[in-house]
């Protein structure tokens, strides 16, 4: 068992096997990538920009590599592995070479304080130091390597540890860093499962961690990383609702919701789930909806021709069914599917519409994670807010109407870490969006600036050179709580008539304030403030 055998879930075949990393084996990773991480640390960051042109131009050579191996490996077909694997990636990298050394270069701020402007001050953004990239298994190339290429961009030294289900992809991403040239230790792949993350998470060295995984391990992530103060990063579950208004167009979202409801099977956190439509549309919505489901192609995701390939795992499989079979108990209407196509393998389920479902079904409120989407008529967009936000979960949302001052007012409203109006699944795939969950669907974020600043630690520095004592420091006196109460008064509700009257009181007192400010740069600086 010192090896992982993958088989595809597409037909049984042998894809390949990884030797698995015995998890003492894992802090002298950490030390090499710490070693690896002080050297990368002072390389300029248009100089790491030109490491990730060329894992870009690598990722491009050899896309088709990348995503045959994700479709025999994870069994997502291989014209969506190029889609929704090798895009953002592709995106993530321009946008980290377009717009990162800006973000990530030094900034001075301006205080707007008059009492600071005699000074500069100026932030800075440092690495963390090693991290550890705990990756699940249904979006094996992009989540990790859109994830590890922020990092190491940010001057980061990373251990990836893919999921033992696809880690073939994951061997594949590090040999991708190695070709790209990065240093040799600053890049890691761990092959294994919960021991080996164990053991990354425990070790002092690893100074932040992102999971993506399921929200009873992310717990279990959080809690190990507490015990040495490490940065998190949780991308956990969802449970994602679609929003149809009654002025929707029926053609448009049933083409949007089939499509993000069995994306990769169903096996996407942020794939539809639940649907609340409106009343008067109802009915031919969920005609509009079946009729495009029963369109979609299950097959071999090598076959050009198929929309949608089998399960990972068979675990997902009988997920499924177990909500399947709650809903139909429950009085769900099953529209379409509802069986395994044992004709095709073990793995492949058809797409299914369940209409009627009640709030107390299972697939209207634990992660599904199948080809299975529950239907329920509301009798208001504010019904269907607050459907949408009675969950634990709250990753991503789609609202679908032809009204923009409608979507505007609801998206809001939504208890989410993004949403699309007529679309869904967005801003994973605009490199300038951001991703992430709010409730149980994760902590913090990824992906774009945002994301970009979770993973380096902002540092303030402050300079002054003229020489004077600061106006706090001893010795206290009547005087200096004088001065103080004048100056709070003011700072705290600045006002012309109150600068004025400040600027009278502090006259006499001049020759005592300049010993600690310099007259100039405090008097503009005083001016300005009212302006603010
Ligand atoms: P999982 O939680 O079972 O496993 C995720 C990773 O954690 C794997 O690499 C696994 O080996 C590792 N792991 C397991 N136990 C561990 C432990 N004790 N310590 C450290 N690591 C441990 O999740 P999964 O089944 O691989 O992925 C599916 C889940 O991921 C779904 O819930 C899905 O919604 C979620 N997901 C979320 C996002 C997002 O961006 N929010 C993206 C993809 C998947």
């Amino acid at each position: 068992m010192n090896r992982i055998v993958v088989k595809s879930p597409a037909d049984g075949a042998v894809v390949g096997e990884v030797p698995i990393t015995p998890a003492e084996a894992v802090a002298s990773m950490v030390e090499r990538a710490h070693r690896a991480y002080l050297e990368w640390r002072a390389v300029p960051l248009v100089e790491r920009a030109s490491y990730l042109r060329r894992l870009k131009r690598l990722m491009l050579k050899r896309r088709e590599e990348i995503a045959t191996l994700v479709a025999r490996e994870q069994g997502k077909p291989r014209i969506e592995a190029l889609i929704v694997e090798l895009f953002p990636p592709l995106d993530v990298s321009a946008f980290l070479i377009d717009d990162g050394v800006r973000l990530l270069r030094p900034r001075s701020i301006r205080s707007k304080n008059p009492f600071f402007r005699d000074r500069r001050s100026t932030y800075y953004f440092h690495p963390y130091g090693v991290w550890a990239v705990i990756a699940p298994w249904n979006y094996p190339f992009t989540i990790p390597m859109t994830q590890l290429m922020a990092l190491t961009f940010a001057g980061n030294a990373v251990l990836l540890k893919p999921s033992p289900l696809t880690p073939l992809t994951g061997a594949l991403i590090g040999e991708l860093f190695a070709q790209a040239g990065f240093p040799e230790g600053l890049v890691q792949v761990v092959q294994g499962g919960a021991p080996q993350g164990e053991a990354m998470l425990e070790h002092p060295l690893v100074r932040g961690v992102i999971f993506t995984g399921s929200v009873p391990v992310g717990r279990l992530v959080a809690e190990r990383a507490a015990k040495t103060n490490k940065k998190v990063i949780l991308e956990l579950g969802g449970k994602d609702p679609a929003l149809v208004l009654a002025d929707a167009d029926l053609r448009h979202a049933a083409q949007g919701i089939a499509w993000a409801a069995m994306v990769n099977a169903g096996q996407t956190c942020a794939s539809v789930e639940r649907v609340y439509v409106e009343r008067p549309i109802y009915e031919p919505f969920l005609e509009a909806l079946r009729e495009e489901l029963a369109r979609i192609r299950v097959g071999h995701p090598l076959s050009p021709d198929t929309d949608m390939g089998p399960l990972t795992a068979r675990f997902q499989l009988e997920r499924v069914q177990q909500h399947i079979a709650d809903a139909c108990a429950q009085g769900g209407r099953m529209l379409l599917g509802g069986r395994v196509r044992t004709d095709l393998g073990e793995l492949y389920h058809e797409p299914t519409l369940i209409a009627d479902a009640t709030d107390a079904m299972l697939g209207m409120r634990e992660e599904t994670f199948g080809p299975l989407v529950m239907v329920q008529p509301v009798d208001s967009p504010e019904e269907g807010i607050h459907k949408a936000n009675d969950s634990a979960f709250g990753l991503t949302a789609s609202i679908w109407t032809r009204d923009p001052r409608k979507a505007a007012a609801l998206a809001p409203q939504l208890e989410c870490g993004s949403v699309s109006v007529n679309s869904h699944i967005v801003a994973y795939g605009d490199s300038y969006g951001t991703w992430g969950g709010f409730k149980d669907s994760g902590v913090g974020r990824t992906h774009g600036e945002f994301g970009l600043y979770e993973l380096v630690q902002v540092q303030y520095v402050s300079e002054v050179y003229t020489g004077k004592p600061e106006l706090w420091w001893y010795p206290y006196s009547a005087r200096l709580q004088r001065i103080t109460d004048w100056l709070m008064e003011f700072l705290a509700e600045p006002s012309a008539r109150l600068g004025l009257k400040t600027a009278r009181r502090l006259l006499p007192e001049m020759r005592y304030l300049t010993r600690h400010f310099t007259p100039l740069a405090t008097t503009l600086g005083f001016w300005r403030y009212l302006r603010y």
